[in-house]
């Protein structure tokens, strides 16, 4: 009868009860601890049944003991992959804004302590209320995070209308602020219900090379699948339908997992967020661009190299196109271009 209740409930003396059916559709409801359980659970059933019901898989691995550990390892890797990622910060805008404060902060300290004493010792104690960081860091440094947000912007954009309404923060190009998370990300890619967390500049890379693990571990555990109803195949009819349902949900899931890799391999290349290309009509900076114009690529080979090493961007923000910029992208290929390769540098 609680149950009942629970799924049905809508006052606020029933608000409490219905808090503990999980649901992942509401951040409230949502319990990453129990996704993450699920999610482990769901690798150690797909990945145990193989070791428990194919014998041959397990008598041959004295023979070839690097197929066994070398899967073995890939499982590990993924995991670790998974909760790596998901304890990593995707890049909040407001962890971003006290470094670049922290860091003029400390050069000014530097430049007045190299100057004629100002106060009895050269130090400068500087306070940073960590209760409302944004409230804080803007009232000090307000300055100096909007000289470099706008600068970011073309000429004449207005400071408010960039200016995020939850957080009370600037927002540079290309950020977002998440709803789940209650935070601006910077380059907000999407939040990732699995994983717990956005995704975004801090750990897209890291992302991708979870859904590699995942995909290559789905890929092998459905050729494991297959080569055991090859040879075990009518020994024991209940044991066959396990496998084969099972087969059935990991080709479901190694379709999505290999679309998802394709689609973020896509953005990666072209610079550009799913955010961006999901809502391209309603983001005020990408409204009139037309739709095969990449705004923030500078080729594939520099839009790889930014991705997977070099961290010269400040703190991963990038400036809008100039029009000059867009106009020099939207002009269409010659033939001199392909021979030049130009979409690649
Ligand atoms: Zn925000
Ligand atoms: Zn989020």
């Amino acid at each position: 009868m609680t149950i009942f209740r629970g799924l049905f409930c809508r006052g606020d003396d029933d608000h409490r009860c219905y808090h503990y059916f999980p649901c992942l559709l509401d951040p409230a409801r949502r319990s990453t601890l129990y996704l993450k359980v699920a999610l482990v659970m769901l690798h150690l059933i797909f990945i145990g049944l193989v070791f428990l019901f194919y014998g041959d898989f397990r008598d041959k691995t004295p023979l070839h003991p690097w197929y066994m550990a070398l899967y073995l390892l890939l499982f590990v890797a993924t995991l670790a992959q998974y909760f790596f990622t998901s304890g990593s910060s995707p890049g909040y805008v407001l962890d971003t804004m006290r470094k670049i404060n922290e860091t003029n902060a400390l050069a000014r300290t530097s430049v007045a302590s190299k100057q004629p004493a100002t106060s009895k010792n050269g130090n400068i104690v500087i306070t940073v209320d960590h209760r409302e960081p944004g409230r804080s860091l803007l009232g000090s440094n307000e300055l100096s995070w909007t000289k470099l947000v706008m600068d970011m912007y073309p000429p004449g954009a207005s400071c408010r209308a960039w200016t995020c309404s939850y957080c009370n923060v600037l927002q540079p190009p290309r950020a977002k602020h998440c709803h789940d998370c209650d935070k601006c990300v910077l380059q907000f890619d999407h939040h990732c219900v699995w994983l717990g967390t956005c995704i975004g500049q801090g750990n897209h890379c890291r992302f991708w090379w979870y859904i590699c693990e995942e995909t290559t571990l789905c890929l092998w555990t459905c050729i494991l699948y297959i080569q055991y109803l090859q040879t075990n195949i009518l020994k024991s009819w209940w044991v066959d339908v396990i496998m084969i349902v099972l087969l059935a949900i990991l080709l479901i899931l190694l379709i999505f997992l290999l679309l998802l890799l394709f689609f973020h391999s896509y953005l990666i290349l072209t610079n550009q967020t799913t955010f961006e290309l999901v809502r391209r009509r309603r983001i005020a900076y990408l409204r009139g661009i037309p739709g095969r114009v990449y705004p923030f690529s500078k080729g594939i080979c520099r839009n790889l190299y930014n991705f997977c090493c070099s961290r010269s961007n400040l703190y991963g923000m990038e400036r809008l196109p100039t029009a000059q910029e867009l106009e020099e992208k939207s002009r269409p290929y010659t033939c001199l271009n392909i021979l030049s390769c130009r979409c690649c540098c």
